[in-house]
């Protein structure tokens, strides 16, 4: 069973921000912002590529309620999932971070390799 399905079992103790049927938000336990939550489904998928729209749909709107409950629905937050080993895939159960608290940084460091294209 995967760390993350682990959580939501409760046989990982995790920092829960708001949770539903079928998803759980919890603070990232190695931050990268002043905000890093992590949203997930309950049920198993191992990345964004297998997951159902459906699935996606109700995850929207969760992920939104979890942006206003904790105060960054308006000044803005940014949302990352990483697919993959290419996309620095690290625990193979779809999440979704929820980064936020201030002003993020942003590597442009790529855009002088992309003008040559
Ligand atoms: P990723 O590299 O996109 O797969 O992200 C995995 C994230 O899970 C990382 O930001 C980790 O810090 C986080 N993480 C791993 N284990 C736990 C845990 N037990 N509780 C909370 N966050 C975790
Ligand atoms: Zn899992």
């Amino acid at each position: 069973m995967c760390i993350f399905c682990k959580i939501v079992n409760k046989e990982v103790s995790n920092n829960t921000v708001h949770e539903s049927e079928h998803f759980l938000a919890f603070h990232d336990l190695y931050p990268k912002a002043p905000i890093h939550v992590l949203i997930i489904p309950k049920q198993h998928v191992d990345c964004f590529q297998n997951v159902s729209g459906e699935t996606m749909s109700a995850l929207t709107e969760f992920t939104q309620e979890v942006a206003t409950k904790i105060g960054v629905d308006k000044t803005g937050y940014r949302l990352i999932t990483n697919n993959g080993d290419d996309g620095g895939q690290e625990v193979n159960h779809l999440h979704f971070h929820l980064l936020g608290g201030g002003k993020l940084p942003w590597d442009h460091s790529h855009e002088d390799s992309l003008k040559s294209l």
